[in-house]
């Protein structure tokens, strides 16, 4: 089946990007993939998202922009892409029930994939004191005692971040050593109420209503090995992301953490007609409002493209 306009992704990229193009009368066509809503779904209240002076719940805000989608003519898929053509156009999707797609023009917006250390108390505390946002959810943790993992520049950012709002931040980094910039590692190293604990991996979770602590091992393997609890209100992980961009490598140009690379600060990706809009393309900021952005950007860039053809 051929259609003029796909979209990958139902984020705040995706939907926006489905908006502006519904309202432009392009008939998109929206394949949610794997994690309808996109990664806004797995927090809870978004407070910084603009319009909504009272915050929205996330599930709610990404329901709307749904429903907006809808609303201008966008044809909603559930399917994931598994494989793509992008060589010549029309442009080749392969989706997850063996159907095929064709398009003239495509917006990737597949967004990013925070990592987690693959602990069970992560996902039984998602929403419940475990986030991979500090910029999402810092703020309910106000003269709170939380912990962030990881020692590279998002980490002490994050640590920084929430330094500003917490009571008390402990860092954990598994190493002996910080990975950050210089910058920012003295800014953390700097910081009162931010607690380094080097040499540390956490073990698990603990708590009755939400995160109440960590199970943490110092020094795994070593002499002074010793497994104790940490008091915690909120576990940060800052470990890094993971674009979602592995179907289109062999096309687009990605910089060295796997992030699809734009000219400038348009969403061209090079290839005639396709264009990435949203996280999978923004190594820095990771903000729904941008991403949102983005999509609008996209699709404004794909109307043009279609015009022209
Ligand atoms: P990085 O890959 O740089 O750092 C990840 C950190 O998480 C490392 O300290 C790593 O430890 C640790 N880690 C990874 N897996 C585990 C695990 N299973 N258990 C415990 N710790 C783990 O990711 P970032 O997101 O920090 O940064 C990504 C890129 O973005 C970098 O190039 C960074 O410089 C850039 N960036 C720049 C910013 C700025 O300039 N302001 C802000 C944010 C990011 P280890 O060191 O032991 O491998």
């Amino acid at each position: 089946m051929h259609h003029r306009l796909i979209i990958l992704g139902s984020g705040p990229a995706g939907y926006t990007a489905a908006i502006y193009a519904g309202r432009a009368n392009l008939a998109p066509v929206l394949l949610e993939g794997m994690q309808p809503g996109g990664q806004l779904t797995i927090t809870t209240e978004i407070e910084n998202f603009p319009g909504f002076a009272e915050g929205i719940d996330a599930n709610e805000l990404m329901d709307q922009m749904r429903q907006q989608c809808e609303r201008f003519g966008t044809t909603i898929l559930s399917n994931l892409c598994v494989k793509a053509d992008l060589s010549q156009s029309p442009y080749r999707l392969w989706l997850d029930d063996d159907s095929e797609l064709t398009c003239d023009s495509l917006i990737i917006a597949t967004g990013a994939t925070a990592k987690y250390l693959g602990l069970e108390d992560e996902k039984k505390y998602m929403g419940q004191g475990v986030s991979a946002c500090a910029t999402c959810d810092g703020f309910f943790y106000r003269k709170k005692v939380v912990a962030v993992v990881g020692g590279g520049d998002t980490a002490c950012e994050e640590a920084n971040y929430l330094a500003g709002l917490a009571s008390k931040v402990y860092l954990i980094v598994r190493k002996d050593h910080l990975r950050a910039s210089q910058i920012m590692q003295e800014r953390v190293l700097n910081n009162p109420k931010i607690e380094v604990l080097f040499l540390t991996n956490t073990l698990g979770l603990y708590g009755e209503n939400g995160v109440e602590g960590a199970h943490l091992i110092y020094n795994k393997g070593g002499e002074d090995e010793r497994t104790y609890d940490l008091p915690i209100d909120g576990f940060f992980l800052a470990i890094g992301h993971k674009p979602n961009s592995e179907l289109f490598l062999p096309w687009v140009k990605i910089n060295e953490n796997g992030y699809i690379m734009t000219e400038g600060d348009s969403p061209r990706t090079g290839i005639p007609g396709v264009y990435a809009a949203g996280d999978v393309a923004d190594p820095h900021y990771r903000q729904a409002v941008i991403a949102a952005a983005s999509g609008a950007k996209a699709a404004m860039e794909a109307e043009k493209y279609l015009q022209g053809l």
